[in-house]
């Protein structure tokens, strides 16, 4: 049996990561005990939200210099100590960035393979998936006829998040960065519009973009962008505020305007999301993409970088905004 690759974070870092904040190391795979399962790591997850793991500021906690990178991950069980899974099982658990885990069988999740290719149960039909299915409806509230403004709209939770804007009868507009991110969001995800906040003036854009203004914002960057957005919000909008991809690397908040008297005029809403509230929603939410999939009503892009030993030089990529879709790894043979 080979070792256990494992990516710890070297030291606490501020401002923007580096390549020496983690460390790539070896260790001798552990042997499970009662209950547990020792696993092969097959697809492992990146997601914005380990910047503020690794700088203490995230609400699950935080990761100290010399612990393994955390993350969820898809795996086979090798070895069973648990009587409800046998080898050769596919599990989802947040085991880490490693390739060979033991994982406590009660923290894992069953995945079923005929859902669909194994790696959506990291996106479409897993976190991202539930974030941008619950968020949407439950907090922006769509209604057909809305105009739905979603940022970071190629990315694994917006992309999917104007998809299902555009099932439930809604005029939906996307913000991205580059040139083919924009013309993915038009052309593939079928959003009805797309503004690039790279360039040129983004309220003009969006004014021209949403020439009825904006009933529902589902905010994934934050920033600059937020308090733009805020001042086009229609009568009684709903503003979802999901992520802040665009702050996640600032080491002092930013001076930013008043928004507070959009709100007031509109009577507008704005809420936080977190996806962990959803759970209950899990099963609910992962049919029901499954069969939007299925229906061919539902795309989506994946990003796929091969060995965990590159998972620190993938991370700094994700948080520069150069990923296009759901960013995987890939460390283990799916077959
Ligand atoms: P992805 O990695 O799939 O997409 C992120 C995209 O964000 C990038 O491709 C990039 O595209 C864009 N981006 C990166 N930096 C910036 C920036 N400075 N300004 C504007 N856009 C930027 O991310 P996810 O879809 O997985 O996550 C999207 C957001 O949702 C994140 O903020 C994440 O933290 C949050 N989230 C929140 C959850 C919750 O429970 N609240 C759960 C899951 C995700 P581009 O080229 O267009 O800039």
């Amino acid at each position: 049996m080979t070792d256990n690759t494992r990516v710890l974070l070297k030291r606490r870092c501020e401002g923007v990561p580096v390549a020496g904040d983690f460390e790539v190391t070896s260790a001798v795979v552990e042997s499970p005990a009662d209950g547990q399962l020792l696993c092969e790591t097959i697809y492992l997850s990146l997601d914005p939200y380990l910047r503020g793991r690794i700088s203490g500021r995230h609400i699950s906690g935080s990761v100290q210099p010399g612990e393994l990178m955390p993350g969820e991950a898809i795996s086979r069980v090798t070895t069973s100590r648990h009587p409800d899974y046998v080898p050769g099982e596919l599990v989802a658990a947040h085991s880490g960035w490693q390739s060979q885990p033991v994982i406590d069988a009660a923290s894992a999740r069953r995945i079923d393979p005929g859902i669909g290719p194994l790696s959506t149960s990291l996106g479409i039909l897993g976190m991202p998936g539930l974030t941008a299915y619950a968020g949407l409806l439950r907090l922006g509230e769509p209604v057909a006829g809305d105009t739905v403004l979603v940022s970071a709209a190629s990315g694994a939770v917006g992309s999917l998040v104007g998809q299902i804007a555009k099932i439930k009868g809604c005029r939906v507009v996307g913000i991205a960065g580059a040139p083919e991110k924009c013309a993915w969001v038009t052309h593939v995800a079928g959003f009805d519009d797309v503004v690039s906040y790279k360039s040129g003036d983004l309220r003009e854009a969006l004014d021209r973009a949403c020439p009825d203004g904006i009933d529902v914002y589902f905010d994934n960057v934050g920033g600059a962008t937020l308090d733009t957005v805020l001042s086009l919000i229609n009568l009684h909008a709903r503003t979802a505020i999901c992520g802040m991809i665009s702050e996640y690397n600032l080491t002092a908040p930013e001076l930013a305007p008043r928004v507070t008297r959009a709100l007031l005029v509109n009577r507008a809403r704005m809420q936080g999301l977190l996806v962990h509230d959803w759970a209950d929603r899990r099963a609910e939410g992962i049919a029901q993409m499954a069969s939007w999939i299925k229906a061919g009503e539902l795309v989506y892009k994946e990003d796929v970088i091969d060995g965990i030993e590159n998972m620190p030089a993938a991370f700094l990529r994700l948080l520069r905004g150069e990923n296009f879709g759901k960013q995987l790894i890939k460390a283990g043979d799916p077959a």
